[in-house]
């Protein structure tokens, strides 16, 4: 066997995978990896059922079905006031993640230098060495875990190819505020740098607060490839479909990696979603419906010797165990799950040099039944 070189040799397997094997391994309640344990709606269902009846069981447009492209440019428009054309500026992908990856492929060159915040959801580094860029993250401590301005004015050079930005935040479920906005528009102002706005989780935010997509400022627009989910919206993350809004020029870009990529997305969900859209409840209820269960949790939390962090957007809540063990948080993570029966990720795992500061995400994207039970456990703890 000749020795292949491999391009990414500190990367293993997911967090999100290693937990999720081991807790349904141990039978752990599992409230690790990102997913609801509820179902999709039933009205939703019928619309796909009915897509693959009507025959839309081949090739989608490469870019995505255009009824579902139009749908979301007449959304964003509604929710933030910007004008994506649906047909140069937005590509239906398979997900948040390929999203991402493509963006990323699309614009980063060899020796280009991409801004990331730590904890940072694991795909960003890797696509970014994979093309040849260099990673330079910006760790952010709890539990505030807000974004030092001035330190990213510093890390700005000739090479800053991108920032990544994430809002409502995986995994720290803090959301950036309009002072967050004004200080990176005058980092970005009159410089060559693009941002890659991961905004899977913009509808799950809470305490009526608002979700700052870039989408809402042109000249951030301008410079912007915007990712967002269907997955979590409509509790479905295995359908795998989300999307990319950018700019034409941009957008032209990321269409020549998608196409070879992908080429294009499951087709009867397109159609079915496209119709969901129309009705704007099914978006519009969903801070309310996930701030029932943050509190309920937290509520639940409170009664036990784990602090709680702030939670203002996402369906992660982080909390902190300092009276209870001075453990490695992935090792205390491992031991919850195989010996309490509660699965959950330890933080150091979004921290390219394992920073632990002792955090763990609980996703709280649950029936309260499975919440309550979690709880329950978590009280012996
Ligand atoms: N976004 C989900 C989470 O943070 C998981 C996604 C994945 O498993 N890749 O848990």
């Amino acid at each position: 066997m000749s020795a292949i070189l491999s391009k990414l040799p500190q990367t293993g397997t997911t967090i999100f995978t290693v937990m999720s094997a081991l807790a349904q391994q141990v039978g752990a309640i599992n409230l690790s990896q990102g997913f609801p344990d509820f179902n999709t709606s039933p009205e939703l269902i019928k619309l796909v059922n009915a897509a693959m009846k009507k025959g839309h069981n081949q090739y989608a447009p490469m870019a995505g079905v255009a009824q579902l492209r139009e749908q979301i440019a007449a959304k964003t428009e509604k929710l933030y006031g910007a004008a994506y054309d649906p047909d140069t500026e937005i590509t239906i992908t398979a997900g948040g993640t390929q999203a991402i990856f493509t963006a990323i492929t699309a614009v980063v060159n060899p020796n280009d230098e991409v801004i990331i915040f730590e904890p940072a959801f694991d795909c960003y580094a890797p696509a970014i060495k994979l093309m040849g860029g260099v990673v330079k993250s910006l760790e952010l401590e709890p539990p505030d875990y807000r974004i030092p301005w001035n330190m990213v004015k510093r890390l700005i050079n000739n090479r800053t190819r991108m920032i990544i930005l994430n809002t409502p935040h995986n995994p720290t479920a803090t959301i950036l505020r309009k002072e967050d906005i004004d200080e990176l528009s005058a980092i970005v102002k009159n410089q060559d740098i693009l941002i890659l706005s991961d905004e899977v989780y913009e509808h799950l935010i809470f305490d009526g607060e608002t979700h700052q997509s870039m989408a809402r400022y042109a000249h951030l627009r301008e410079k912007s490839f915007v990712v967002a989910s269907f997955g979590k919206p409509f509790h479905a993350t295995g359908w795998k479909v989300g999307y990319c809004m950018a700019p034409a020029y941009l957008m032209n870009e990321f269409r020549k990696v998608h196409q070879f990529l992908v080429f294009s997305v499951n087709a009867p969900i397109q159609y079915a979603i496209a119709e969901y859209l129309k009705n704007e409840s099914t978006y519009l209820s969903l801070p309310a419906f996930f701030q029932e269960k943050r509190d309920h949790f937290r509520t639940g939390l409170e009664q036990t010797r784990f602090k709680l962090l702030p939670c203002s957007g996402s369906y992660f809540q982080s909390v902190t165990y300092n009276d209870i063990t001075d453990e490695k948080d992935s090792d205390f993570s491992l031991r919850l799950t195989k010996d309490f029966g509660v699965a959950v990720i330890p933080t150091s795992a979004f921290y390219n040099r394992g920073t632990d500061h002792h955090v763990l995400r609980f996703c709280f994207a649950k029936r309260q039944e499975t919440l309550d039970k979690a709880v329950e456990r978590l009280l012996r703890v």
